[in-house]
C-alpha cells in the first residue's frame, strides 16, 4: 500500500496532509498525464459538512486506480510507494490530481 500524501486542504478527509478515509479511488481511464487523473474520493470541506469524528489519518492507505496506463498501476490497484495527490484548492473531484502519475 502507498504511502499518501494528500495536499488537498479543501478535502473533508484530510487532516495534516493524510487522508482519513482509509482507501480511495484515483480515476482517468484514459489519462496521458497527471491532469488527466483525479481522486474520485475527494468530498469538499464546507462549513457544515459533518466530519466523521471515527475516521482517523492514515500514512499508508490502499489506492484502487482507473490510469491503468501509468507504470505503477497494476491491475486497478497503485503499486507505488509513495503517492502524492494534488489540487489544494479542490472544490470539486476534477480540481485534484494524482501528482505522481508516470507514463513509461
Ligand atoms: S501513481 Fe499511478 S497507479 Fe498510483 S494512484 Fe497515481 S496514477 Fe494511479
Amino acid at each position: 500500500m502507498p504511502v499518501l500524501e494528500c495536499n488537498v486542504k479543501t478535502c473533508l478527509h484530510n487532516e495534516d496532509n493524510c487522508c482519513c478515509k482509509g482507501k480511495i479511488l484515483v480515476e482517468g481511464e484514459r489519462a496521458a498525464a497527471p491532469c488527466n487523473t483525479c481522486c474520485a474520493s475527494f468530498d469538499e470541506r464546507t462549513g457544515d459538512t459533518f466530519k466523521n469524528r471515527y475516521e482517523t489519518p492514515d500514512m499508508t492507505l490502499a489506492v484502487s486506480c482507473e490510469a491503468t496506463s501509468c507504470i505503477y498501476n497494476k491491475k486497478k490497484k497503485c503499486s507505488a510507494e509513495h503517492i502524492t495527490i494534488s489540487g489544494n484548492r479542490a472544490s470539486v473531484a476534477g480540481e485534484t490530481e494524482c501528482a505522481s502519475f508516470t507514463v513509461s
